[in-house]
């Protein structure tokens, strides 16, 4: 892969880059259009990534499906689908990680210390390897995509991080891998998420601008669903991702939900019409 990236890059041929976990849904494949129309070679990676998980955590488990996820990278114009084994990335011996002072305190860096130092360890030795000028990550993950931001340009990566929107079924659950997990009771607790968010866009839109008042109103909604159970729900800054009293600009609206034994993620950012702009 590294070889071919550095012809690549002698050849002046542009390279997207798409990392993944695998497991491939049409989150992912939204991903991998847009890095197919901005470059002239699209990359696809996919490695369950063992030291962005903690222990007890859902490694061993993590949804894998190798010979579909290659005919769907396949489908969308993959040029290179790079499937490293762990023992390639982590050989034995391995003592080298990547870490972040700030972003990573914040919202999923509460409950799972670890994770983030393995994503930014993980897509720095990406970005080594597949040296693409573009990478797309998905706004779904919005702490990783500051993170990687971040990281991106204070480690000065040759590489333009790309965010792309969340993609939802249609009833509103946004796509994860982890859904499969999800019992059918269970996902219809897990509406609930996106409905939360939705509700928060409501009262804003009508002149609400307490964090607070907002987030009680989240936290009802989700808990009146069986088998939730709430890890944050948070409204804040969506550079520095520190807690936002009062919506006065846009501001980013994270939650993670435990629903069952599968933990979910989603966000939206809020913000006040122009005309109600303080
Ligand atoms: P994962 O395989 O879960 O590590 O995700 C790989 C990439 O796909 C990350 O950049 C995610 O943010 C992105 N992604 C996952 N789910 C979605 C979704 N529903 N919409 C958009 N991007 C997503």
């Amino acid at each position: 892969m590294q070889t071919l990236a550095g012809d690549f890059r002698r050849q002046d041929r542009t390279v997207a880059f798409v990392p993944t976990m695998g497991y491939l849904h049409d989150g992912h494949l939204s991903l991998l259009a847009a890095g197919r129309q901005m470059a002239d070679i699209l990359v696809v990676s996919i490695f369950v990534n063992p030291t962005q998980f903690g222990p007890g955590e859902d490694y061993d488990n993590y949804p894998r499906d190798p010979e579909r996820d290659r005919r769907l990278a396949e489908n969308a114009g993959t040029d290179v689908l790079f499937m490293p084994e762990k023992d390639q990335l982590y050989p034995e011996g391995y003592e080298t990680y990547v870490t972040q002072t700030h972003l990573p305190k914040h919202l999923c860096g509460l409950s799972r210390p670890t994770h983030f130092s393995g994503v930014t360890t993980i897509v720095a030795k990406l970005f080594n390897i597949v040296k693409p000028h573009y990478a797309v990550f998905g706004e779904k993950d919005y702490q990783q995509l500051a993170i990687v931001r971040k990281m991106t340009a204070d480690l000065n990566f040759d590489t333009r991080i790309v965010g792309a929107p969340i993609v939802r079924e249609s009833d509103g659950l946004a796509l994860s891998s982890r859904n499969k997990y999800l019992t059918p009771q269970q996902r219809q607790s897990a509406l609930s998420l996106n409905r939360a968010l939705a509700e928060a866009q409501r009262m804003v839109a009508e002149g609400e601008t307490r964090a607070e008042t907002i987030i009680e109103k989240a936290v009802q909604i989700i808990t009146a669903q069986p088998e939730t159970e709430i890890d944050y729900v948070r409204i804040c800054d969506p550079e520095t991702l520190e807690d936002a009293a009062v919506i006065d600009h846009p501001v980013l609206m994270a939650l993670a939900v435990h629903v069952g034994q599968t933990r979910l993620l989603d966000n939206t950012m809020l913000a006040l019409q122009s005309g109600e702009q303080q």
